[in-house]
């Protein structure tokens, strides 16, 4: 039985905590901010309820697997419903579509984008779901400690069929031309922080979670999930010390032997962070027990940060749905305002959040709790001025897709952006969901599991393989725990 701390309480944090603890250790999870949950905090104000973060439940066979291991009934935690629509996707204010669990119906609906265009999504999306269940089955759950372990023979005959070396925009063109129905297709990249122009052609395998598996919306949304960790945490013995932020991991001979904080130290057999990679390595370690410097760090691509609103508005918006996407003429120009020429986008695609659509507890009587997420480049000018020079943009806008006055009726207005990402969460650079998915940053390439200089010290998050999402995170923890126990 081992002392293990674990720096940072978000979901990587939370999860490797709980299987670590059923396995019989003694786990103490450190989290510098009041609320735990990481990125998927709530934030609650007048009766409003907001999941800060990711909002979308896709994957649910990967946390089943999750509760699976604890010998637990997911549903016994997390109860889920399946959206209808999944979600509404507008192309201009008075044009939209939903798509919903019908399959039949989202052909229909690319069949009206273009001749043959159901038949051709009927491909894609077989296409799509052996690159799942490839990645699944090969992939997802295997830590790569070198190059030799990723290009061995067998992974090189399945990996044939992810396309790695494929973009996705290629893939996706070669099914279709309409507009409408490649934005479909490609929307995801952006949550996963990169462009269709950059990502693999692997991340078809997206079109599969939402269209062939579902959309789920867990009891308490993101949070709720973040509750089913929190009682876990509870039931194994779990301390989670909120409010206090690690300052130094002290190492001796090679080994993680402490964990220094504001409020005291804590002594260590092994140490998993959770906080983001580039964060720990230069800041809570002496440059000896560091397995990279500065320049490495400097080189990674980072995924972009996120302008976002928490809206509570005092009326129900009849057009919006729980997931609304916007998807501008001039998308490719927004790709461009983030990856290439870094400005604040003047043609926003974005999306909107609206939970009280499907749990109305989450709002007052009569209300919305409305969340808009417009991905933008890191390192904008951030400033209080230009943050309401560019909502007054956005509210405009989401008052055309909504048909009515907006902006009249707000009870509650957050801004969070940047600078908070980068304050809040210690986020190189405020990037919201740290190192992008390009190929040269995507399995065997991600930063490691485990610490090239310190023994015991291992890493779990978005910065590891698998990669970013709630989903990924969970297999990261899976990852990390079963590390941590192969080396008792
Ligand atoms: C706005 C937004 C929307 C998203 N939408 C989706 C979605 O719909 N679906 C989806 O699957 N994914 C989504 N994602 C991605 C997903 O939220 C993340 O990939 C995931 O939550 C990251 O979890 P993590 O545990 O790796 O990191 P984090 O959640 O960042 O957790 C790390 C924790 O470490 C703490 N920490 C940092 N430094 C220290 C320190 N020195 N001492 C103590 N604690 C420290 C931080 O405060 C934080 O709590 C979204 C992300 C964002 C930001």
């Amino acid at each position: 039985m081992k002392e293990i701390v674990v720096v940072g309480a978000g979901f990587g944090g939370l999860a490797a905590a709980v299987l670590l603890a059923h396995r019989g250790h003694t786990v103490t999870v450190i989290e510098k901010n009041e609320v735990p949950g990481g990125r998927a905090r709530r934030w609650e104000v007048d009766g409003y309820r907001f999941d800060m973060g990711p909002s979308w439940y896709l994957m649910p066979e990967v946390f089943d697997r999750f509760f699976d291991l604890l010998g637990k009934k997911r549903e016994d935690y997390l109860p889920l419903v399946r959206l209808n629509p999944y979600y509404r996707v507008f192309f201009a204010p008075d044009e939209f579509v939903d798509i919903t669990p019908d399959l039949e119906k989202t052909k229909a609906t690319f069949d009206s984008f273009e001749k043959g265009g159901g038949d051709a999504l009927t491909r894609y999306l077989e296409n799509a779901r052996i690159k799942y269940e490839t990645a699944v089955g090969e992939f997802l759950y295997r830590d790569y400690h070198s190059i030799f372990d990723f290009l061995n023979p067998t992974l090189m005959i399945k990996g044939a069929r992810l396309s790695v070396f494929e973009s996705l925009d290629r893939l996706v063109s070669r099914y279709f031309t309409d507009h409408r129905a490649k934005k479909i297709l490609e929307y995801a990249m952006v949550f996963l922080g990169n462009s269709p122009h950059n990502a693999p052609a692997l991340y078809a395998m997206m079109s599969h979670l939402d269209l062939n598996l579902g959309v789920f919306f867990p009891r308490n949304g993101m949070w709720g999930v973040v509750e089913a960790l929190l009682r876990l945490c509870a039931e194994y013995g779990v301390m989670v010390r909120l409010d206090e932020e690690v300052r130094r991991i002290a190492v001796e001979r090679k080994r993680a032997v402490a964990v220094e904080t504001t409020r005291g130290s804590y002594r260590a057999d092994a140490v998993l962070v959770n906080a983001d990679y580039a964060h720990a390595e230069t800041t809570l370690l002496n440059p000896a027990a560091r397995s990279f410097d500065e320049p490495y760090w400097r080189k990674k691509l980072y995924a972009p940060s996120m302008f976002i609103m928490y809206l509570g508005v005092r009326k129900r918006l009849d057009r919006l749905r729980h997931h609304t996407l916007y998807f501008d003429r001039e998308w490719e120009r927004h790709f461009a305002q983030i990856f290439d020429a870094p400005a604040w986008p003047d043609t926003p695609s974005y999306y909107v959040s609206v939970t009280s659509k499907t749990q109305p507890d989450v709002a007052p009587e009569g209300s919305e709790n409305v969340f808009v997420l417009v991905p933008v480049a890191c390192n904008l000018d951030d400033s209080d001025a230009q943050r309401d020079r560019y909502a007054d943009k956005m509210l405009t806008h989401l008052e055309t897709l909504a048909g009515e006055n907006i902006r009249d009726y707000i009870a509650v207005k957050r801004i969070y952006s940047g600078r908070d990402f980068a304050a809040d969460y210690h986020a190189r650079n405020g990037s919201a969901l740290g190192l992008s998915h390009t190929f040269d940053q995507t399995a065997v390439f991600r930063p490691p599991r485990q610490s090239k200089r310190v023994r015991n010290l291992y890493y779990a998050g978005h910065y590891t393989h698998p990669g970013v999402g709630v989903p990924m995170v969970f297999i990261a923890a899976q990852l990390a725990a079963s590390a941590i126990e192969a080396a008792r």
